[in-house]
């Protein structure tokens, strides 16, 4: 070691320890020659950093592996796998998912020349041995920060990350509730309206069949005057929950009012519809909805339904519109008939 560089090198580290944020950093340095690792140290002694050493490429790369150092400085010259190389496979590991980011300084005795071979390769700073521990303290220091930066930026953006993914989340959320009744679970009207669009121009355009039910609980007014409000709650559940399980997984059921519900049936012609009705009627005049009175009385409550089905395509129905009240007008003329009956729309 030169005279010069030995009295700077006490100099600065008889300097009281300046390391700020960056103390406690982690170099690894890569050199073949331990006296040269020694000196390096040495210099930056009073930033407060904490030092790992590696003697040649293979030891440099397997300690990277063990754990990432915020900096590497290190020697082009080793005898194997030189400074040059191992810089390049560290830096054609970058992403996040290799070793991240990690600033390297290149070490070497050469001549300028190889300046610019180094930094094309990646390095991302460059020291001509025999180097003034000032530049090396400098160089190191600003390397560092730019780690540091780098690091919060990566931090940022997995913050971001996940807040967007959250977003997202929540989005989904709004969306499916917005679309859902709230009591029952089923779909609520305005979202039938949507999807009776969709498949009306669906059915017209490939001719293929689309059916409509609508169904209405009979004196469900009595129901509620009877047992309560909250337990009238449970009946529409109940028969909710009973309608769906009757339909297949392509059918629309939604709950459209206060005691009616509606179905969209695709696919299906009148004869499968009228099956499908019969089908509900029969289980919801099925059910029975337990009720606990005052004094723990268990009673099981009974109740029917009325339905109106339509079918299209249909000569008398040209708009989803004509479809909604040909049904409806099913369902009035079962109500008429004296209710827990199907009636179908005949063109
Ligand atoms: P019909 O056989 O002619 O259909 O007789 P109904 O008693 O079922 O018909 P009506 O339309 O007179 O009564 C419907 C009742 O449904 C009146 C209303 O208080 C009740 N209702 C509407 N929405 C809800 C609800 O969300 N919960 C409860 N428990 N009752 C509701
Ligand atoms: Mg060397
Ligand atoms: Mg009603
Ligand atoms: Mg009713």
């Amino acid at each position: 070691m030169a005279e010069g560089d030995r009295k700077r090198t006490q100099e600065v580290a008889h300097r009281p320890g300046s390391g700020g944020e960056l103390s406690g950093r982690t170099v690894l340095i890569v050199d073949d020659d331990p006296a040269h690792v020694a000196h390096v140290r040495e210099g930056l002694a009073p930033r407060g950093y904490l030092f790992r050493e590696a003697h040649d490429g293979p030891q440099a790369l397997s300690a990277i592996r063990e754990s990432r150092p915020d900096l590497i400085l290190m020697d082009v010259e080793m005898p194997g796998l030189g400074g040059v190389e191992v810089c390049r496979i560290i830096k054609a590991n970058s992403g996040e998912d290799g070793f991240g980011f990690i600033p390297v300084i290149l070490m070497t005795a050469r001549q300028a020349a190889g300046k610019v071979e180094g930094l094309e390769l990646g390095a991302d700073d460059y020291l001509v041995k025999p180097f003034d521990m000032l530049e090396l303290s400098a160089r190191v220091k600003s390397m560092l920060r730019l780690k540091v930066l780098q690091d919060t930026l990566v931090e940022k953006n997995r913050e971001l990350d996940k807040a967007n993914k959250e977003l997202a989340r929540r989005r989904e959320e709004l969306l499916a509730l917005s679309r859902t009744d709230a009591l029952t679970g089923l779909f609520n009207r305005r979202c039938f309206e949507e999807r009776l669009t969709e498949e009306f121009a669906r059915s017209r355009r490939y001719q293929s069949p689309l059916s409509l039910v609508m169904l209405d609980i009979d004196h469900f007014k009595r129901i509620n005057d009877t047992f309560g409000h909250p337990f009238g709650d449970q009946v529409l559940k109940a028969v909710a929950q009973t309608a769906r399980t009757r339909l297949r997984e392509v059918d629309v059921l939604a709950r459209y009012g206060g005691e009616e519900f509606i179905a969209l049936l695709p696919e299906t012609n009148p004869v499968d519809a009228l099956k499908v009705c019969e089908r509900v009627r029969e289980a919801i005049a099925g059910l029975g909805v337990e009720h606990v009175g005052v004094e723990g009385k268990r009673q099981e409550v009974r109740l029917t339904a009325s339905l109106g089905v339509a079918t299209v395509p249909s000569a008398d129905l040209n708009s989803a519109e004509a479809l909604l009240r040909a049904a409806d007008a099913g369902l009035y003329a079962a109500k008429g008939a004296g209710r827990n009956r199907v009636r179908q729309h005949v063109p």
